[in-house]
């Protein structure tokens, strides 16, 4: 399998050619050159397989430079019971007639940006450890995207990680998840600024790029097609759950902010699986449900992004959507390029012409927003009716799941995080606090190792160069 880029570059590059990057050299994303069609014989074959073992086989169709048996060892050792809590990895759990939720969220940090970033730091170590070479992840987190990618990377040969977090602006909970892990090869780097700036720095190192050259920097971020692959695993194992024959249709509803989780859902559709609906949910940040009402995708400015109860969804631009428009377009690169690239700068919006937007049916995409109050009522009406307390994320993908399912139908929610991560709300819906895995019951209390910077890109710099290993 090659990968070629959205924007029209049909330069054919290998898996492990664009495992560590992220843009495309023309600024889009990599895509494999085609889906792998996935036919009945072989669904078949797949439905008894194990997690791991799914993993593997569907790892396969797109990594052609990783020999077979190295890979199955990778996939073994990332999805086990141990790190995800049951042997099913991603349990289903049956709520009304017709919707069920699929938690991904039994992973080291309690949301489902585990199920992939496990893997990736198991492919990076692999990977590393082939070239010899070594590679210092820098990254900006509000939260869950970065103590995911610590809990991957720790203890890792050849991968350092240097996060940046606004000082003293995470939930108790989130700090603790990252800041007591003592692995010599992760550093907390606690900005005295907001996230933004955490952001701004890192774009500005990265920019740097003899800097980046010389200290071998890397990102974790989502558009690294590793990660979407990764995701496609689910998709598929949920569906084996929830039917007994490969003649009946699943569909998912989805909680999304950067298109990443959701856009595994359109590869696994794409490659046969019987999928019927795409539900992409938003929150009050409702960049794509808009795209998917109107035809318009109108990226919000700093003013215009909300800061809501479902944070990781809290987005102002979707930086995985452009492999769906690509899609979309019949994979004409030039008109993906004509959309995102210098008009989407210069206007921050575009629309599809009345054809194109005509299309979006024929790949299942539907969608629906979520707000605030929504939220609230939808957590008390899920605890009150079947005893599950859910996060914000999952009630929001719950209450715009209920506006498309359909009679007969079966619609699997999938759970993005566990409530303890968003512990406020689910006070402030249940007048009570979500239960602590006993796993986590000392987490708060344990010690913390973080380091205080201001918002400076020279400190930052000068951190990087004293810790990242020699070479
Ligand atoms: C990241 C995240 C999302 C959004 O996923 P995307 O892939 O960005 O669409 C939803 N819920 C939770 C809990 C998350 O951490």
């Amino acid at each position: 399998m090659k990968y070629i880029s959205t924007r029209g570059d049909l330069t054919p590059r290998s898996f492990s050619e664009i495992l560590l990057e992220g843009l495309a050299p023309d600024g889009g994303l990599y895509l494999p050159a085609h889906y792998p069609r996935v036919d009945v014989a072989t669904l078949a074959r797949w439905r008894g397989l194990s997690y791991a073992e799914l993993a593997f086989e569907i790892l396969s169709l797109y990594i052609d430079d990783i020999p077979a048996a190295d890979l199955k060892a990778l996939a073994a050792k990332t999805y086990t019971a141990e790190v995800f809590g049951s042997a099913a990895i991603v349990p289903l759990k049956p709520l009304e007639p017709g919707l069920q939720l699929e938690a991904l969220s039994n992973g080291p940090t309690l949301a489902f940006k585990d199920m992939a970033m496990q893997l990736l730091g198991n492919l990076f170590e692999y990977e590393l450890a082939r070239r010899g070479e070594t590679l210092n992840i820098l990254g900006a987190t509000s939260g869950d995207t970065g103590s995911a990618a610590e809990h991957a990377m720790r203890g890792k040969h050849g991968v350092s990680v240097f996060m940046l977090s606004p000082y003293g602006r995470m939930s108790p909970f989130q700090q603790a998840q990252m800041f007591s892990l003592q692995d010599a090869n992760i550093h907390n780097l606690s900005v005295e600024g907001v996230f933004d700036d955490c952001q701004d720095i890192v774009k500005s190192v990265s920019n740097d790029l003899a800097f980046k050259r010389k200290w071998r920097i890397g990102t974790v971020n989502s558009i690294n097609w590793a990660r979407l692959l990764a995701q496609v695993v689910y998709y598929f194992a949920g569906y084996f759950q929830a039917t007994k024959t490969n003649a009946e249709q699943v569909s998912f509803a989805v909680p999304s902010g950067n298109f990443g989780n959701v856009c595994a859902g359109h590869v696994a559709r794409m490659m046969g699986l019987p999928i019927a609906q795409l539900v992409v949910a938003t929150n009050e940040n409702d960049v794509l449900d808009e795209f998917f009402r109107t035809g318009t995708y109108r990226v919000r400015a700093s003013a215009e992004t909300f800061e809501t109860s479902s944070p990781s969804m809290d987005i102002s631009k979707a930086s995985n959507f452009e492999r769906f428009v690509f899609d979309l377009l019949g994979r004409d690169g030039e008109r993906t390029r004509a959309l995102f690239g210098a008009g989407l700068q210069r206007d921050g919006a575009f629309t599809l012409s009345a054809d194109e937007k005509a299309r979006i049916a024929a790949f299942g995409f539907v969608s629906g927003r979520s707000t605030h109050a929504d939220r609230l009522a939808t957590i008390r009406d899920t605890d009150a009716r079947f005893g599950v307390v859910i996060d914000t994320h999952t009630a929001d993908g719950l209450k715009v799941a209920r506006e498309h399912v359909r009679a007969g139908e079966t619609m699997l929610v999938l759970e993005t995080a566990l409530p303890v991560k968003f512990a406020e709300t689910i006070q402030e819906a249940l007048g009570r606090r979500p239960a602590l895995p006993a796993a986590l019951a000392d987490l708060e209390s344990r010690p913390k190792r973080f380091t205080v910077l201001p918002a400076d890109v020279a400190v930052v710099k000068a951190f990087i160069e004293a810790h990242a290993p020699a070479h």
